[in-house]
C-alpha cells in the first residue's frame, strides 16, 4: 500500500501530497488523519496522511519510518476542511492541517550530527572524535552551547563530509499519565493474606486493609500519589502488585484547570423575545437543516441563555457543539456560564491554558469525552464528528479573523463546516457586522431580534459631553465636570464606575484640540497617518501625502495634537482629583501575568475598588451588579484610524462598553466624552439607534466602495530593498489589471503607515471586486511566482477580505 503524504515545510514546491511505500509492520495501521515520520531529502519530517492507495506513478518509492499517532488526529471532514481552507486563503496546505491542531502538535525538530567516517575524524581532529566517542548521533545544541569555538571545526568536518546533520522530530505531545491502584483478587483473599504476613509487613498489611472489601467495587482505583500522600509507603504496594494481589494501572489523565468551582445552574423560563429566537433555531437542528441565524440582541437580552438551551438540545440529539467567544471574553464569567450547564460535558480552549492543558482540552474533544467545545479562533476546528451547532458570540470582533496564514475567519470557516454538517450556525451580537446585518436583510441569514433587556430592565441613558466645549471653557483635565461630579456622587452612594480608554490610535492622527479638525485624505473620506519621520500626513488606502500642518486648515488654531492618552496619565489625574478613590487599573501592563485578568476583576467584583479602568479588555463580557456609571474618556480614539472600518468600530466600542452599566437592579448611566459628539458613530451608539447607524455608515460603504458592497484583496510584499518590492509590486499590479475584468478595481502599489519592518520595506496593493471568478487563480499564480523564499528575498502575502489593512 501506498500513502499520500502532506510533508510540514510551507513552502511552494512542497504544497502538495508526495507517495511513501507503507511498510508491512504498518499495514493495516495507517489510516488517512495520522502524522507520520518520512525521510525527505536528506532529513526526516513529519507529514501528514491524507489518503492511501494501491498504486503509484513513481517506480522508486522511500518508505515511512513511523507513525506520530495511533489514532487519527484530523478527521476525514477536518482533512478535506484543510484542502479548501489551503485554497481559499492561498495558504500552503500543510499550514492549514497545522492551524486545526493544538500547538503543543506542531513537531519540534532537533538538529543532531552524527559521524560518517570516524576514522577519518580520528585523524582529522583527535578532540572532535573524541565527543563523538559516547554515541553515534549527538545533539548540536547542547554540543555547540558552550563551546562556540567548536563551531567552525565542525563546520569544516561537515564540509569533509566526517560528519553529517539529522534533523530528529520530536512531538511534544504528551498526555499527563497517572498509576492507580486496585485490588486484583477478591477481599477474602486478601483476609487471608493480611493473616499470613508476618508482623514485620506492618506496612503491607495496611494497604491490603485499605482494600478489603472494596474488591468487589470496580470504580474504587486511587491513584498511587493519592496513597502516598496518606502515609502509605509505595514500596509496599509496588510489593503487592509483584505478588499479583494489587493491579497496577496506567491511565492518561486530562489536566481539568477548571476543576473545583462550578455550580450548577437549571435553565431559566425564557422570556417570549427569547422564545421567538430560539425557536427557528430549534427546528433548524430537529430537521437537520444547515442554516445561519443573525441574533440581534441588545446587551442584556439573554442571548447566552439562548444559547445554552439551544446547546441542551443538540445534546439531547447526541450531537455536539461548538461556541466561539472572542479571546478577550473568554473570562471566568463567562466560561462558569457553560461549565455550569453542562459541567465536565465542556472543554475550553483558551490562552491562558498552558500547552498541556491545551492539548489535554484539545484530546477531550477528539476521543468524544466533551460534547461542547468553548474557546476562541481556532476552537471552531474542534475535531467533533457529529456537530450538531456552532455558536459564535460578538460575530462582529476582529478577533476572529486570524492575522498570520492561514487568514482565516471564523465565520466562514463555521458556515464550511456546518455545511457539512447540516447544522445551524448562530451569530450572536448587539452590534452586528455590517457584512452580516446586510446578509440578514437579504434574507441569507435570518434575523432574530431581541429589542429589550431580561426582565424589561432600561438600557441605560448615556449623555454625550461635548470636549472642544470643556476646552473653550478652561478644562483640560481628561474628565469633564459632568463625569468628574458622577464620578463623586458613585462614590458616596458605594457605587461602581467603570471607565474606558482606548489604547488603540494611539499618536497615529492629528486632530485640532479647539475645533475637533481632523485632517482627511481629499480623495479616500479616511483620515490621514502621521509619518513622524518626515513628518508627513499619508493617505494608505491612494497613497496621496502632504506636510501635517502646524496650524488647523479649518480654525487657524495652532491647537493640532498627536491624539492619545494612556491609562497611566489617566491613573495619575484619578488619583490627584479623587484621592480616596480606590482605583484598579487594567492595560497590558498589569495583566502580563498568567492569572493577573482573573485577579483584578475578582477584586472589583468583591467591591475592593470603586472605579475600574482599562483599555478595551474591559469591554465585553463583564457583569457587576453594582456598576452604575460608566465613562468612555475619548470616544475619538478609534474614530480617526485609517480604516473604513473606524465609524463601525467606534459605535460597537461604545455600544458594547455602555452595554456593561445597569445590568442588575441598580440602573446605569454612561458618559460618552468625544471631541466629535455629532459624529453618527457617537451620536447613534448614545440613542442605542443600531438600525439608524446600519443607514448611514452602509451609504458611506456603497460610496467608497467598501465592503459589504466589494470583497477586497489586499496583496502585501516586503523586501530589504525597497526598490526591489517596489517593483514587484508594480508588476503585480499590472498582471491584475490585464488578468481580471473591468469591473474589479486594482489599486497601489502604495506605502502603507508602517512603512518598515524589521528593516523589510513594505508596498500594499488592493483588489476591489464583486465577482471575479479568475482571482484566486491569479492570486495562485502571483503567489507562485514572486515569492521568494531566504532572509534576502521578496515575501509576498495575501490576505482575503482582510479585517486590518496596516
Ligand atoms: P447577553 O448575552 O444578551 O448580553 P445575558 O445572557 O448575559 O445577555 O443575560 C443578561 C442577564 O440576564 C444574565 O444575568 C442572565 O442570567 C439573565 N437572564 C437571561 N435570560 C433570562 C431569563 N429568561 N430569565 C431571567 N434571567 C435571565
Ligand atoms: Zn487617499
Ligand atoms: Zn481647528
Amino acid at each position: 500500500m501506498i500513502a499520500e503524504v502532506y510533508i510540514d515545510i510551507p513552502a511552494n514546491p512542497v504544497n502538495k501530497p508526495f507517495d511513501y511505500r507503507i511498510p508491512d509492520y504498518l499495514d493495516e495501521v495507517i489510516q488517512p488523519g495520522m502524522r507520520v515520520t518520512v525521510p525527505f531529502g536528506r532529513t526526516r519530517r513529519l507529514g501528514f496522511v491524507t489518503g492511501l492507495k494501491e498504486q503509484s506513478e513513481f517506480k522508486q518509492l522511500r518508505a515511512i519510518d513511523s507513525i506520530e499517532d495511533h489514532a487519527p488526529v484530523l478527521t476525514q471532514e477536518l482533512l478535506d476542511v484543510g484542502l479548501w481552507l489551503a485554497e481559499a486563503t492561498l495558504c500552503a496546505t500543510v499550514t492549514a492541517f497545522q492551524a486545526m491542531l493544538p500547538a503543543a502538535m506542531k513537531a519540534e525538530y532537533k538538529k543532531m550530527l552524527q559521524v560518517e567516517e570516524s576514522e577519518q575524524l580520528k585523524a582529522e581532529d583527535p578532540e572532535l572524535a573524541k565527543i563523538f566517542e559516547t554515541g553515534r548521533q549527538l545533539s548540536w545544541t547542547e554540543i555547540t552551547k558552550n563551546n562556540p569555538e567548536l563551531l567552525k571545526r565542525i563546520n569544516r568536518m561537515l564540509k569533509k563530509g566526517l560528519l553529517s546533520i539529522h534533523q530528529l522530530v520530536q512531538n511534544q505531545a504528551n498526555a499527563k499519565k497517572v498509576i492507580t491502584v486496585s485490588a486484583a483478587v477478591s477481599s477474602e483473599r486478601l483476609k487471608e493474606e493480611v493473616s499470613q504476613l508476618s508482623d514485620r509487613a506492618k506496612r503491607q498489611k495496611e494497604v491490603l486493609n485499605l482494600f478489603i472489601g472494596k474488591s468487589e467495587d470496580a470504580s474504587y482505583k486511587p491513584t498511587m500519589n493519592a496513597l502516598v500522600q496518606n502515609g502509605l509507603s509505595r514500596e509496599a504496594i509496588t510489593r503487592l502488585a509483584d505478588k499479583s494481589l494489587l493491579r497496577l494501572e496506567q491511565i492518561e489523565q486530562f489536566r481539568d484547570p477548571y476543576a473545583n468551582y462550578v455550580q450548577q445552574t437549571q435553565p431559566l423560563d425564557l422570556t417570549d423575545e427569547q422564545h421567538k429566537a430560539l425557536a427557528p433555531i430549534m427546528q433548524s437542528m430537529n430537521t437537520g437543516e444547515h442554516r445561519v441565524f443573525l441574533c440581534h440582541g441588545v446587551t442584556g437580552s439573554g442571548k447566552t441563555e439562548i444559547y445554552l438551551q439551544a446547546i441542551q438540545r443538540v445534546l439531547e440529539l447526541e450531537k455536539q457543539a461548538i461556541v466561539l467567544v472572542p479571546e478577550i471574553s473568554l473570562t471566568p464569567q463567562m466560561v462558569l456560564r457553560f461549565k455550569g450547564r453542562f459541567g465536565d460535558r465542556v472543554a475550553v480552549m483558551h490562552s491562558g491554558l498552558s500547552r498541556g492543558e491545551k492539548y489535554d482540552e484539545w484530546r477531550k474533544i477528539r476521543e468524544g469525552k466533551v460534547q461542547v467545545a468553548v474557546g476562541a479562533r481556532s476552537a471552531v476546528f474542534a475535531p467533533f464528528k457529529k456537530i450538531g451547532l456552532i455558536i459564535i458570540d460578538e460575530e462582529h470582533e476582529s478577533s476572529y479573523k486570524q492575522e498570520d496564514t492561514p487568514r482565516y475567519h471564523a465565520r466562514d470557516v463555521a458556515i464550511h463546516r456546518a455545511k457539512i454538517h447540516h447544522c445551524p450556525v448562530v451569530l450572536g451580537s448587539a452590534t452586528p457586522s455590517l457584512e452580516s446585518f446586510a446578509r440578514a436583510r437579504k434574507k441569507v441569514y435570518t434575523l432574530l431580534t431581541l429589542k429589550e433587556r431580561v426582565n424589561r430592565r432600561p438600557l441605560p441613558s448615556v449623555q454625550v459631553v461635548d470636549l472642544r466645549e470643556e476646552m473653550r471653557e478652561g478644562n483640560h483635565s481628561v474628565f469633564s465636570r459632568l463625569l468628574l461630579e458622577k464620578l463623586k456622587d458613585r462614590l458616596q452612594k458605594k457605587e461602581q464606575t467603570v471607565l474606558f480608554l482606548n489604547r488603540r490610535g494611539y499618536s497615529t492622527f492629528v486632530m485640532c484640540r479647539s475645533c475637533g479638525t481632523v485632517v482627511k485624505c481629499p480623495h479616500c473620506d479616511i483620515s490621514l497617518t502621521y509619518h513622524r519621520a518626515h513628518h508627513l500626513l499619508k493617505c494608505h488606502y491612494c497613497g496621496y501625502e502632504q506636510k501635517a500642518p502646524d496650524t488647523c486648515p479649518t480654525c487657524g488654531s495652532d491647537a493640532m495634537r498627536f491624539f492619545g492618552t494612556g491609562t497611566q496619565k489617566v491613573e495619575a489625574e484619578l488619583n490627584r482629583l479623587l484621592p480616596e478613590a480606590r482605583v484598579i487599573r487594567m492595560d497590558v501592563d498589569t495583566t502580563r501575568q498568567k492569572g493577573s485578568h482573573e485577579k483584578l476583576l475578582r477584586q472589583f467584583g468583591d467591591e475592593k475598588a470603586d472605579i475600574l479602568l482599562g483599555t478595551q479588555m474591559i469591554a465585553k463580557g463583564l457583569d457587576f451588579p453594582k456598576v452604575t456609571l460608566v465613562g468612555v474618556l475619548a470616544a475619538d480614539s478609534l474614530l480617526h484610524l485609517p480604516d473604513f472600518r473606524a465609524s463601525e468600530k467606534t459605535f460597537q466600542l461604545i455600544t458594547q462598553v455602555s452595554g456593561r452599566a445597569g445590568r442588575h437592579r441598580l440602573p446605569g448611566e454612561v458618559v460618552i466624552q468625544s471631541y466629535t459628539p455629532d459624529h453618527y458613530a457617537v451620536s447613534d451608539a448614545a440613542r442605542h439607534d443600531y438600525e439608524g447607524f446600519y443607514q448611514q455608515e452602509m451609504e458611506l460603504r456603497h460610496r467608497g466602495g467598501y465592503p459589504p458592497f466589494f470583497y477586497l484583496a489586499l496583496i502585501s510584499l516586503t523586501h530589504s530593498e525597497p526598490a526591489k518590492a517596489a517593483d514587484a509590486a508594480e508588476r503585480i499590479v499590472s498582471i491584475l489589471k490585464k488578468n481580471l475584468s473591468e469591473a474589479s478595481l486594482v489599486y497601489g502599489p502604495v506605502v502603507p503607515a508602517i512603512s518598515k519592518i524589521k528593516d523589510r520595506y513594505r508596498y500594499q496593493c488592493m483588489v476591489k471586486y464583486k465577482r471575479e471568478p479568475a482571482l484566486i487563480p491569479v492570486l495562485q499564480k502571483i503567489m507562485q511566482h514572486f515569492q521568494e523564499s531566504g532572509k534576502d528575498s521578496l515575501q509576498v502575502s495575501i490576505d482575503l477580505n482582510p479585517v486590518v489593512l496596516m
